[in-house]
C-alpha cells in the first residue's frame, strides 16, 4: 500500500510502497479515506529536537483520519465490515493506575499513531477495535478527519462552565479557532480570539461569531470596556503555545478566573507566578481528549448544529502531500485535509 513514511532521520517525508498491516484478534483494519495534517506532522517533517527523541524510522505517520473498517480481528464483536469511522489515536495501556480507573486519557503508557506506532497517513491503518470511534452520516468523512484536533478544542473549552461567561481564547490556529467555536456553541456571552496573523483572525470570524483581536496592532484590554465587560475574561484557553500570550492572558482576566492550557510552549519561559496568585486563579493543563467523553460530546454537538466546515479551507489528494504541508506550514490555512481514496 501507499504510505507516507519518516523513511529517514533526516527532514521530509516520502511517500513509499510499505505491506498492509496485519491485524490481531482485537484489531480493525481500516480503509484511510481523508486525513488531516497536523502541527505535529509537521514537526515530524521537519524533524525538530521533539521528533528526533520521539520518532522511530521508519514510521508511517499521521493521526488524524476517516476511513471505513475492511476486515475485523477473530475477537471484534461490536463493530462491522463497512463501518465508517474515525479513532482515538492514543493507544492505551492497561496497568497503569489511571487506566484501571477509567480515566484513559491520563495513562502514562500511552503511545500515539503516527507518532510512536505506525499512522494513518496510508491507505490501510491498523487499530484497536476499543479505539474505533463510528461515525454518523450526518458527519462526512473530511470533518471525521479533523475530529482529533476538534477533541483537543473540546476538551479544553470544556473544562470549565462556560455558560454566560466571557471567553478569550488566545492564538486563533485551528484548534484555537475550533475552540472558540465551541465556547459561542455552549453559550458562552463574548468569546474573543487574539492572534497576529490577520488571516486567521478572519478565518475565526467566518467559523464562529466571535471577536478578533490583532495583538501586534491593537492593546487586548481596550476589549474589555467596549464590549461591556467588568474587569475583565472569566474563562481563558490558551492556544498559541507563545508565553507572552499567556502573559497577557493573566492581565485580562478576572480575579478567581480560570485558565485551560493546550498550547505547548516549545522552552521553558518565566511565569509572574505571584500575578497568578493575587488573582487567584486556577490553571490547567489538557492533553489530547477525554476518552471517549469528548468524543461522545463533539460528536453531539456537531449533529445540534456546530458547524465546522469553514476551518477545512485546503483540500488534496495525498500524492500531493507536499503542497498540503507546505500550505500547513504558510499559516495562511485553517485545517488541509489529504484525500486518500
Ligand atoms: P498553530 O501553531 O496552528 O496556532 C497557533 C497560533 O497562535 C498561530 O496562528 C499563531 O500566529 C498564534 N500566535 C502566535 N503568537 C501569538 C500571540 N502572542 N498571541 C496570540 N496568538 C499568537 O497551532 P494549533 O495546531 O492550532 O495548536 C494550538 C496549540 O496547541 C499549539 O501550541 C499545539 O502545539 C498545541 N497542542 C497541544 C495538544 C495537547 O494535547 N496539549 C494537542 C494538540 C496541539
Ligand atoms: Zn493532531
Amino acid at each position: 500500500m501507499k504510505a507516507l513514511v519518516k523513511a529517514k532521520a533526516e527532514p521530509g517525508l516520502w511517500m513509499q510502497d510499505v505491506p498492509e498491516p496485519e491485524i490481531g484478534p482485537d484489531d480493525v483494519l481500516i480503509r484511510v479515506r481523508k486525513t488531516g495534517i497536523c502541527g505535529t506532522d509537521v514537526y515530524i517533517w521537519n524533524w525538530d529536537e521533539w521528533a528526533q527523541r520521539t520518532v522511530p524510522v521508519p514510521l508511517v505517520t499521521g493521526h488524524e483520519f476517516a476511513g471505513e473498517i475492511v476486515a475485523l480481528g477473530r475477537d471484534v464483536t461490536d463493530l462491522r465490515v463497512g463501518q465508517r469511522c474515525s479513532g482515538e489515536g492514543h493507544l492505551i495501556g492497561t496497568t497503569s493506575r489511571q487506566s484501571r480507573s477509567g480515566r484513559f486519557h491520563l495513562d502514562p503508557e500511552t503511545r500515539g499513531i503516527g507518532v510512536n506506532v505506525q499512522g494513518a497517513f496510508a491507505q490501510y491503518l491498523r487499530l484497536p477495535a476499543f479505539n474505533v470511534v463510528p461515525l454518523p452520516d450526518t458527519i462526512p468523512d473530511e470533518i471525521g478527519a479533523i475530529l482529533d484536533p476538534l477533541g483537543n478544542a473540546v476538551h479544553t473549552a470544556l473544562s470549565y462552565d462556560l455558560i454566560g461567561e466571557d471567553v478569550l481564547v488566545t492564538g486563533a490556529g485551528p484548534i484555537g479557532i475550533m475552540a472558540a467555536a465551541v465556547a459561542r456553541h455552549v453559550g458562552a456571552r463574548h468569546v474573543v480570539i487574539t492572534d497576529v496573523n490577520e488571516t486567521r483572525l478572519q478565518l475565526a470570524t467566518r467559523v464562529a461569531d466571535v471577536v478578533p483581536v490583532n495583538v501586534a496592532q491593537e492593546d487586548l484590554k481596550s476589549v474589555i470596556p467596549r464590549l461591556g465587560m467588568n474587569q475583565g475574561f472569566d474563562v481563558g484557553m490558551e492556544m498559541s503555545g507563545n508565553p507572552a500570550a499567556f502573559d497577557q492572558m493573566v492581565e485580562a482576566m478576572v480575579m478567581g478566573g480560570r485558565i485551560a492550557m493546550l498550547g505547548i510552549p516549545p522552552r521553558p519561559a518565566p511565569v509572574d507566578w505571584s500575578r497568578i496568585v493575587f488573582k487567584a486563579l486556577t490553571i490547567k493543563g489538557v492533553y489530547g481528549r477525554e476518552i471517549f467523553e469528548t468524543w461522545y460530546k463533539m460528536i453531539a454537538m456537531i449533529e445540534n448544529g456546530l458547524d465546522l466546515t469553514p476551518i477545512i479551507t485546503h483540500r488534496f489528494a495525498a500524492e500531493d502531500f507536499v503542497q498540503g504541508f507546505d500550505t500547513m506550514r504558510s499559516g495562511l490555512s485553517g485545517k488541509v485535509v489529504l484525500d486518500w481514496s
